[in-house]
């Protein structure tokens, strides 16, 4: 199938850009044993030569990112297990050693890793096709040799693809992306285990850094790959250790924020390595962005506030994926959502989705609640948050903090009420209370648990993109960003379709003609958008 030639985009440059086509495919003969499993739907044998065939490079993002300040809130997701004993203490304080008398790492307490454990198990329930993944590639050892950092959320999900990666053959050095994201007990059973993991619920911004330097500054280690989450860890290696560059053969990288870095670096010339955007990937984003925040945006806010949501009216800022997700969700509760977008083309699927669009000005006395989904910043401003009505709901599902204007708030006239874990009553000189959840910071991450199984499609796609990097020989990969094959989405998703014992139907050679499709795929071209 003839696959679309550069698609240039205002200011941008190239999108969706074939890479020339690549030889030298047959080495993931794991796939080919996917191929024999009774239920799966698309073949593999031998087609691995076309998922590594067009490594194609994506247009950038425009979004911004801050570091988070830093906070010690105890976790509030019901999955987690803190001992509040301890709390006092830093992690950087304490000596700890997992059972083997190994002290290679700093959690918050490793005598929770028994709790941790349970979880990472329920986990690998919802995860079949990662795990999968797992078993039949481990005699293979696809990932034998990668030395990888990694900076992602650290949960239960996170720690089936941490240790599937270990399984295949990688070591790993593992921190936190986001200050509040750690599930304890996860991170301690990731330290019993063997795994070098530098994480704790509620760093400072200070802990932030320190734990991303201890998993790159390591005597005697140093790093082959990046997976990262949001571009820190990416950003501190290119400002304190460049030299860990020259032996790094690819980044990972999950985020839209950390994407649109990436993208940053390569406009400059500075992006020396070859680098995947696992964000863009069609398994990615079209589930873990969408169904994911559908999934759990209700959940983190009754957590939370026990709000009830039917008649209720609700103000999403940004229509994109997490948006749409979020919408559909409220929706289907009787909610009455209100969508606030820059976008046109957005904007037009949301009046066509039946959504009233409209300028947050003209809203914003009114609405119960605000919810955030842009990766923008300052999109909620003191002002709008001055003329809330008293008791309304105040949210962030993007990436990163800088959403809502929370430094805003910090002035002496507004008194801060932290009234339960994550839930803080701003309260105006006249008795007006807003309330804010986590702290402006990503609601479903900091306040609920999300889905498994679609963390497991996400988790898939890196695994397999940190595979093919790790693997490609050199040439294949210039230092650039690439969007990964169109292939490899598809086998991402013929993993998952067993779950559901989903039937797949077969074209015949007659139909495939007809299209002009090879029978086993790709089945879409790269532009096509889902
Ligand atoms: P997207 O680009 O598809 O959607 C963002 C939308 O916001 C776009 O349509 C854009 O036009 C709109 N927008 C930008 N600035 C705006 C403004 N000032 N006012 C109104 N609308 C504005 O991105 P996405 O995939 O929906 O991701 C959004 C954010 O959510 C990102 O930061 C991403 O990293 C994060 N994310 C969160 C989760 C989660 O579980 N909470 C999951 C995936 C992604």
């Amino acid at each position: 199938m003839s696959m679309p030639d550069a698609m240039p985009l205002p200011g941008v440059g190239e999108e969706l850009k074939q890479a020339k086509e690549i030889e030298d495919a047959e080495k993931y003969s794991f796939m080919a044993t996917v191929t024999k499993a009774p239920k799966k739907q698309i073949q593999f044998a031998d087609d691995m030569q076309e998922f590594t065939k067009f490594p194609t490079k994506t247009g950038r993002r425009s979004l911004s990112r801050s570091i988070s300040q830093s906070s010690t809130d105890s976790y509030s997701s019901a999955a987690s297990y803190t001992d509040s004993s301890d709390d006092e203490v830093s992690p950087r304080d304490k000596q700890q050693t997992n059972s083997k008398g190994s002290s290679n790492f700093c959690v918050k307490n490793i005598k929770q890793a028994e709790f941790g454990r349970r979880e990472i198990e329920i986990a690998e329930q919802d995860m079949s096709a990662l795990i999968s993944l797992r078993k039949r590639a481990q005699g293979e050892k696809p990932l034998a040799g990668a030395k990888i950092v990694g900076c992602t959320h650290i949960t239960a999900q996170t720690a089936v693809l941490i240790e599937t990666l270990c399984a295949l053959g990688a070591q790993c050095r593992w921190s936190a992306c986001n200050i509040y994201s750690t599930q304890n007990e996860v991170a301690a059973a990731l330290a019993e285990a063997g795994v070098a993991v530098f994480a704790w619920k509620g760093e400072s911004e200070d802990d932030f850094w320190w734990c991303i330097d201890r998993c790159v500054n390591m005597d005697g280690w140093q790093a082959n790959m990046i997976l990262d989450d949001g571009g820190d860890l990416t950003h501190w290696v290119y400002k304190k250790y460049p030299n860990v560059f020259k032996k790094i053969r690819g980044i990972v990288e999950e985020s839209v924020t950390g994407v649109h870095r990436l993208y940053q670096l390569s406009k400059a010339g500075k992006l020396c390595v070859p680098a995947m955007n696992v964000n863009d990937s069609v398994t990615k984003q079209k589930f873990d962005n969408l169904y994911c925040c559908r999934e759990s945006i209700l959940d983190g806010l009754k957590r939370t506030t026990d709000v009830m949501f039917g008649g209720k009216q609700v103000v999403v800022c940004g229509y994109g994926e997490v948006g749409k997700g979020c919408c559909a969700a409220l929706k289907a509760l009787g909610a009455i959502v209100y969508i606030t977008e820059i976008d046109p083309i957005c904007a037009l699927q949301a009046c066509m989705d039946g959504f009233r669009v409209v300028k947050l000005n003209e809203v914003i006395r009114q609405v119960d609640v605000v919810i955030t989904c842009t990766g923008n910043k300052n999109v909620v401003t003191r002002e709008h948050l001055d003329r809330m009505k008293n008791s309304c709901i105040v949210c962030n599902m993007g990436h990163s903090n800088t959403e809502i204007d929370v430094t805003s708030l910090r002035t002496p006239e507004l008194t801060w009420e932290r009234v339960r874990s994550q839930v803080d009553h701003v309260i105006w000189p006249d008795g007006k209370r807003v309330v804010l959840l986590a702290e402006g910071r990503l609601l479903n991450l900091s306040c609920s648990t999300v889905p498994t199984f679609v963390l497991s499609i996400t988790a898939t796609t890196q695994a397999l993109a940190l595979i093919e990097l790790y693997n490609a020989p050199e040439g294949r990969y210039k230092q650039d960003v690439y969007l990964l094959p169109k292939k490899m989405d598809e086998y991402v998703a013929s993993l998952h379709l067993p779950s559901f014992d989903a039937h797949l139907t077969e074209l015949t050679d007659d139909q495939a003609k007809y299209l002009g499709l090879n029978k086993n795929g790709p089945f879409k071209p790269n532009y096509y958008r889902y």
